[in-house]
């Protein structure tokens, strides 16, 4: 069955609450705003916007999805800085976006909603849960723009209360701890904790990585934007539209391929990864680096200058494991007291939270924390059975590969767009998808996952507690074609 719009005249208007105002929230804000949909609310956590970007903060900190690609379709950039921008540009785009498309004044700050409840047909949402729970509004639909990595993981490390320095998460960078002159230690080896090393190791007196897991390093080079390029940019905007087509489709067929199983593209990264490797010298600290899973199975790290960095003369690899955190640094299995000023967690997140910790209850009472107890799971990443007019972006199995979340975003919200337009119309008063359809669908993913780059042999905030890899496993192109409008036989539609 296809998607039926209804008339202008006929459309009902419904009241819509927006969970999150980061890249996705922002988003929504602003194409319901686009749709004729003129009352939401958008509630933040936080007490200002932008999600992971206002999050992380740490130095060194840049997008490694080029930015031409990491922008609205609507909202094309000519002012980027270089290849892949630094963090604080991309916050300044999405504040910019918010206030330009006026959306910024529409979200309700400093409001974690901890509970939402669906009776009589409707949303009713509270806060506070904590102390009591408070009602703050009552909807007609949800859409959770929640994220995926907002949820700091601490390592269970002995002492890391009594460290006499600074320590912190690296998503919640203390920005008055000093670092030059200090001695800085991070640990983990992500994306994070490279951009951190690539950045940092240089410029403090001291620099000590404490890695647990080698990681493959893809080499990318980050040249600036010239002056030239921006005019050509401001004055040509479809040199930016070939530019995001370009690079788009080199995504799709290089990595996006390599990932569910093209060998061919698979061993161009492997190569790449490796004469990126190849530029450590010291063939003790080179064996050290190597990991012994294959490139992408973890999130491919991005980085033309790390290696450059590890090898700076005031740089180390910790590779001994560590015992304990002491008040004067970090204590490891060998006995050896790494002293420190600074301790950097850049121990990653838990992804698969999603909106929890707020408390879900659908239809008939059904709780999302029994609904997910065995994994996070949804329909096409957006739609839960038995919880109406409840929608997600960028939920369960969204993460195509390294490619940019504000694409995938867009589509789900397309997508999303045209059930909510069966409730303006009237076809539907609830929709939801239906429990055999959701089953179907995540069977199929798991089927296909056997295929792909994150089965064979590491660790990784891509796998649920069960080691099924949160992915999308498909290619680009047909992520694109399922989205492009909902199957309603999917979908249990309530007039
Ligand atoms: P991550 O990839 O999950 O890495 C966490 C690191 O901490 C790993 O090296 C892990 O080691 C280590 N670790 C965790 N607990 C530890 C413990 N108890 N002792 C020692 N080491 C420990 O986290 P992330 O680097 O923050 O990156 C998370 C994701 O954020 C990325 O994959 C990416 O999706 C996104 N990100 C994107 C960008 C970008 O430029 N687009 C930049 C940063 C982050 P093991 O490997 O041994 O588990």
């Amino acid at each position: 069955m296809n998607v039926r719009l209804g008339t202008a005249s006929a459309k009902r208007s419904p009241h819509v609450a927006i969970i999150g105002a980061g890249m996705s929230g922002i988003l929504t804000a602003i194409t319901l705003q686009k749709a004729g949909i003129s009352d939401f609310t958008v509630y933040e956590k936080a007490a200002s916007l932008g999600g992971t970007w206002r999050d992380n903060t740490y130095p060194g900190l840049c997008c490694d999805v080029p930015s031409h690609m990491y922008r609205y379709s609507f909202e094309p950039n000519a002012e980027w800085s270089s290849r892949f921008s630094p963090g604080a540009e991309i916050h300044a785009y999405f504040d910019r976006a918010a206030k330009k498309y006026d959306v910024a004044g529409r979200i309700r700050f400093n409001t974690e909603i901890t509970r939402a409840v669906f009776r009589a047909g409707q949303w009713h949402l509270e806060t506070n849960l904590d102390k009591g729970g408070q009602t703050v509004d009552v909807v007609d639909m949800i859409i959770s723009a929640a994220g995926v990595l907002h949820h700091p993981v601490y390592p269970e490390i002995e002492g890391l209360d009594d460290f006499a320095g600074h320590v912190f998460h690296s998503a919640r960078w203390d920005h008055d701890a000093p670092l030059e002159g200090k001695r800085v230690g991070v640990i983990g080896t992500g994306s994070t904790a490279v951009q951190i090393t690539a950045d940092l190791a240089g410029r403090v007196d001291k620099f000590s990585l404490f890695q647990r897991t080698a990681q493959w390093v893809f080499p990318q080079e980050n040249p600036a934007f010239t002056e030239e390029e921006k005019e050509t940019f401001r004055n040509r905007p479809e040199v930016m539209e070939h530019m995001l087509s370009a690079l788009t489709r080199a995504f799709a067929d290089t990595f996006g391929a390599a990932v569910i199983g093209d060998e061919e593209q698979m061993k161009f990264i492997e190569d790449a990864c490796q004469s990126n490797l190849d530029r450590v010298t010291d063939p003790a600290l080179k064996a050290r680096l190597t990991p012994d899973y294959q490139a992408a199975c973890k999130r491919l790290i991005v980085s033309d200058n790390f290696y450059e960095a590890i090898q700076q003369p005031n740089a180390e690899l910790v590779t001994d494991n560590i015992d304990r955190v002491e008040a004067g640094g970090v204590r490891t299995q060998d006995g050896r007291l790494h002293e420190l000023d600074v301790l950097v967690l850049a121990t990653g997140f838990d992804g698969h939270s999603f909106m929890r910790p707020m408390e879900l209850t659908g239809r008939d009472g059904v709780e999302l924390s029994d609904f997910w107890a065995e994994a996070a799971m949804a329909h096409r990443s957006v739609s839960l059975p038995g919880f109406p007019n409840f929608f997600m972006l960028v939920g369960p199995n969204s993460p195509i590969g390294n490619f940019s979340l504000v694409d995938i975003s867009e589509k789900q919200l397309a997508y999303v767009m045209q059930l909510i337009e069966l409730w303006r119309d009237g076809t539907a008063t609830e929709i939801s998808a239906r429990h055999n359809a959701m089953e179907t669908f995540n069977a199929t993913l798991k089927a296909a996952m056997g295929g792909t780059v994150w089965v064979t042999g590491c660790q990784s905030w891509y796998l649920d507690k069960n080691g099924n890899p949160a992915m999308w496993p498909f290619s680009y192109d047909k992520f694109c074609a399922d989205m492009t409008a909902p199957n309603l036989d999917e979908y249990d539609l309530v007039s």
